[in-house]
């Protein structure tokens, strides 16, 4: 088993397969776009599916794709065919905004994925619009109707903002009524791409909490799963469920089990750090699997305890670089 220094499990990989996106949310990347990185900076696929090999080998279970947006890459899909062939490796899942992912979702199934979380701030288009600078709630809805047709397990991903979608809480809780998804509300991370900074949060996991309470009084807290990153509740008579993601207040770092690759192969051992090496470089230097591999057990010896340690030498920089 992989083990840090601080004697946490690492057994989860969030891969982001590219800094691009179709939408431009206004807490991920400014509107004219972030300085992409040029094709010899990204990984190649045959990088990427080298370095999952040597992590599962190490320990890791669970890789999720992420990016910028995952299906504007090309060939994205022939890539998770290949991933979906690693042994050893128990669970892929994907992040997406939903704008291209509808047709895609058999093909999915197909290799195995069946866990599928979708970004959705806003039920209403003109607020999806001034969020996303780009009008396509509709192609969104129509991918989280076809998962849900297509039984996989959708979660939905909503950032909370001050004037922005704070009205957008209660109709998003009552989605999980009649659905069985889990929507899960995010509090706002610094990584906008952009010169907007803030040093507190105006909505907190406790304003969302409260601000659910009153419209939904009977809501009540369930056990959360082993490295959850929410507070999960159930309402009484919801086929669904709502979560609580604290990712600015950052409580959860006691049990972190993941690790993070970003589009140019720099690795993070945490969210707010700005990345302890880049594995495509060493790997391009020519360094064997089993030297990267030793590189990578000493980076999780050297891992910061949580994001506010890990945050004191990193610069913020846009989440389509991270990958969430
Ligand atoms: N494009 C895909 C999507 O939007 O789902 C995957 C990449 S996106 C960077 C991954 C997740 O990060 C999304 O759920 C998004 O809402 C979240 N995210 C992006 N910027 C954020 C921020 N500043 N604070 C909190 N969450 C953020
Ligand atoms: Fe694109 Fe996802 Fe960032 Fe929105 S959150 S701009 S969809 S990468």
């Amino acid at each position: 088993m992989l083990k840090d220094n601080h004697g946490r499990t690492i057994n989860y990989l969030r891969l982001a397969v590219t800094d691009r996106c179709n939408l431009r949310c206004f807490y991920c990347m400014p509107e004219e776009g972030i300085n992409w990185l040029s094709r010899a900076e990204l990984m190649t696929y045959e990088e990427m599916l080298r370095i999952c090999n040597l992590v599962v080998k190490m320990g890791v279970e669970k890789i999720r794709i992420t990016g910028g947006e995952p299906f504007v890459r090309k060939d994205i899909m022939a890539f998770l065919s290949d991933l979906s062939k690693i042994n050893g490796l128990k669970q892929i899942a994907v992040t997406t905004n939903g704008v291209l992912t509808a047709p895609l979702i058999p093909e999915l199934k197909k290799l195995g994925i069946r866990s599928v979380n979708l970004s959705l701030d806003t039920l209403d288009r003109d607020r999806f619009l001034a969020i996303t600078h780009r009008d396509e709630l509709p192609a969104v809805i129509n991918t989280m109707e076809q998962l849900l047709q297509q039984d996989m397990d959708v979660k939905i991903n909503a950032v909370v903002m001050e004037g922005k979608n704070i009205q957008d809480i209660e109709p998003l809780v009552a989605l999980t009524k009649d659905l069985p998804v889990s929507v899960r509300f995010i509090e706002e991370m610094p990584f906008n791409g952009g010169d907007r900074h803030y040093n507190s949060l105006a909505w907190d996991y406790i304003k969302i909490l409260e601000t659910i309470k009153e419209s939904f009084p009977g809501i009540t807290k369930i056990q959360d799963p082993a490295y959850s990153t929410s507070y999960n509740y159930n309402i009484p008579g919801h086929k669904g469920n709502v979560g609580i993601i604290a990712a600015y207040t950052r409580s959860f770092c006691g049990t972190c089990n993941r690790i993070r690759l970003t589009p140019q192969g720099m690795l993070k051992t945490c969210l707010y750090d700005s990345g302890v090496m880049n594995i495509k470089d060493l790997l391009r230097a020519g360094m064997s699997d089993e030297e990267s591999g030793a590189a990578l057990l000493d980076a999780l010896n050297h891992r910061a305890k949580d994001g506010w340690e890990a945050e004191q030498s990193a610069q913020h920089e846009s989440m389509a670089a991270i990958g969430g």
